[in-house]
């Protein structure tokens, strides 16, 4: 610890190098109670007149941000990126009315949506979720960058516009072969979304692509059971949201075309 009351954490590289991490401020990181304390305050603003189900907060390492919330026999269990530990209290207070809006229904407020966007996307956080990526041994083996588009951008960016940048990007990857029938396809065994390689031409639109990845990532969204064969399944759910695409006509006339 520090004459400033932080703490460093030794962080071994490969190569053997070695950094050395200053964790928050420890007086300042927010223990799970204090989280759960924060739920409970949102909980209430949101729906004021409902009783507060029993909450468990944890912080988990996910490979990237990445925040989850779940209902199951009147519990709440929420995930935090433990890339989150020591985030201000106005950012938790964003996330907790992020994950429990969107649980519930309710518009997400813009206030809220903005402070959350503007930490993530901090060179800080950005860094430090790399580092993690990397210690947590998720190499990039196959190149996300395409020689007209790179999918961990078009990713990202639909990420901000349509999920509130609460999706994980998983492995993005161009397809080997220049197979037309398939024209991407999530595969959850590898958590990697796979786009075939005959969309990566600067004459087809960049909507295109992105309405390729935009139904990848709803079904990253909504996960699928698979009994035996691979199916693609879209559920009621699955096809409201794909309409929320902005440009959904124009991709699809212009698939139909190929
Ligand atoms: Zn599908």
């Amino acid at each position: 610890m520090d004459i400033r009351g932080n703490e460093y954490v030794q962080i071994r590289l490969p190569l053997g190098s070695r950094i050395l991490i200053a964790r928050a401020n420890l007086r300042s990181m927010a223990t799970t109670d204090q989280l759960a304390q924060l739920f409970r305050e949102t909980h209430h603003e949101l729906r004021p007149r409902s009783p507060i189900p029993e909450l468990r907060v944890e912080f988990f390492s996910f490979a990237n941000v990445n925040n989850t919330i779940r209902l199951r026999d009147g519990r709440l269990l929420v995930r935090i990126s433990d890339l989150l530990e020591g985030a201000p209290e106005y950012v938790l207070r964003a996330i907790a009315h992020i994950l429990l809006a969107k649980m519930y229904r309710k518009p997400v407020d813009r206030q809220h949506a903005m402070h959350y966007r503007r930490y993530v996307s901090t060179q800080h956080m950005s860094s430090k979720a790399h580092l993690v990526r990397q210690m947590r041994g998720r190499k990039r083996i196959i190149s996300a960058r395409g020689h007209a588009y790179d999918l961990e951008n078009i990713f990202d960016d639909l990420n901000r516009q349509y999920f509130f940048g609460l999706l994980a990007r998983p492995q993005m990857s161009w397809s080997g072969g220049h197979a037309r029938n398939r024209l991407g396809h999530y595969d959850p065994a590898h958590n990697a979304i796979v786009v075939s390689r005959v969309f990566d031409h600067p004459r087809v639109p960049r909507y295109v692509l992105e309405y390729i990845v935009y139904h990848e990532m709803l079904h990253l969204k909504h996960p699928v059971r698979l009994r035996g064969s691979r199916r693609c399944v879209h559920s009621a759910e699955f096809q409201a949201e794909e309409k929320l695409f902005a440009r959904l006509e124009d991709a699809k006339e212009f698939l139909k075309r190929l």
